[in-house]
């Protein structure tokens, strides 16, 4: 893998136009994904330490509802319009409902989407929809039950269960979410766009990217473009130029009726073009680029008095240490590298 060093642009300024987010590059970052929890109630050894090693933040160390719901609403008036709850599991976390109710209600935020793992989504799909979710993702590697039980340890049903009560209450489009795996999953591309188009929701794949994990990225990545060369697949989705837009995934139609497939291909076509990303962690950490581990932390900065204008510094300086491209960075051995931990 070539790899080419972070570059950042400290001294330069962050463009404020019109009180908007900008990094050093002209990005307009509009985007927060929030991880509420680094604890999950699956195991994937993709997205955390080996052998279950991943040692949790303290309950103490987590934000609060309305320490994540401040941080929005001044992250909303540097024109972040777009937010994502995610983990760890978000479901994990009681009464998520309530800071889906509070980010709802803050002016200037057009769309709110949750990524989750569904298993929990079946008894809490209303009370978020009626809080003010918009849409939902919902993460799939397998549909085979037993594969599904040794990739996660955890059952499958609850989540096709999830799936459905997303779709009975309208927390709509529905995007499956599918990480590719060699010797795991990748001979089940064309069963889960079958069963995605079946649903009326959009599959995307998603390259193995190497974070800290418990699965080793050499052996199991596969890129779309092998995906793509498969029959199976071939005979399900028109293979040509994929659209682009400013979203990580690029997309193909299906062959067969209406709908599209979606490709994350975080390894094999880098997208840092049209990032329009930050990550909050759930203890607080303010992540300008997944790879990265240079962040601020705004937990300190609440917990020690900061204000608003103190808030809105770290935003702008984060933007700042945004580097023009996520480098992955195999040699990383920290926890804090690991998705559970930075919320994927
Ligand atoms: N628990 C929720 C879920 O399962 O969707 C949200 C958190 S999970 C960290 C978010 C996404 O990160 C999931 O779609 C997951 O598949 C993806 N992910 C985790 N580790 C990954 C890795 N090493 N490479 C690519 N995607 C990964």
């Amino acid at each position: 893998m070539n790899a080419s060093p972070i570059r950042f642009y400290p001294k330069q300024q962050a463009l404020n136009l019109a009180n908007e987010l900008h990094d050093s590059f002209g990005r307009r970052l509009n985007y927060l994904r929030i991880s509420v929890t680094d604890r999950c109630n699956m195991r994937c050894d993709y997205c955390r330490p080996a052998a279950d090693a991943y040692r949790a933040e303290p309950r103490s160390h987590i934000l609060q509802f309305e320490e994540i719901e401040r941080i929005v609403r001044v992250a909303a008036g540097l024109g972040v319009n777009k937010v994502r709850i995610t983990g760890g599991e978000p479901l994990v976390r009681k009464d998520l409902p309530d800071l889906i109710a509070k980010i709802a209600a803050i002016d200037g935020i057009i769309d709110l989407a949750m990524t989750s793992n569904a298993t929990y989504l079946a008894k809490h799909a209303q009370a978020l929809k009626d809080a003010g979710l918009h849409r939902i993702n919902i993460s799939l590697d397998t549909l085979h039950p037993l594969r599904f039980q040794k990739l996660t340890g955890s059952d499958l049903q609850p989540v096709l269960d999830g799936i459905q009560a997303a779709k009975g209450v309208g927390l709509l489009p529905i995007k499956l979410n599918t990480v590719l795996m060699k010797g795991i999953n990748e001979d089940e591309v064309a069963e889960l766009i079958d069963f995605a188009t079946a649903m009326g929701a959009t599959i995307r794949f998603i390259e193995l990217m190497p974070m800290k994990q418990g699965m080793d990225w050499d052996k199991h990545y596969v890129s779309i473009e092998d995906v793509l060369r498969r029959d199976d697949v071939r005979a399900r989705v028109e293979v040509g130029d994929m659209t682009t837009g400013n979203t990580a995934a690029r997309y193909l139609p299906l062959k067969h009726g209406k709908g599209e497939v979606g490709f994350i291909m975080p390894m094999s076509d880098r997208f840092c073009e049209g990032c329009n990303r930050l990550r909050l962690t759930a203890d607080g950490g303010l992540r300008s680029c997944l790879p990265a581990d240079k962040h601020m932390n705004l937990r300190d900065v609440l917990r020690g008095g900061g204000t608003d204008d103190d808030i809105r510094s770290v935003f702008m300086r984060s933007a700042l240490m945004k580097p023009e491209i996520g480098i992955y960075d195999f040699s990383a051995d920290v926890d804090k590298r690991s998705m559970i931990h930075v919320g994927g």
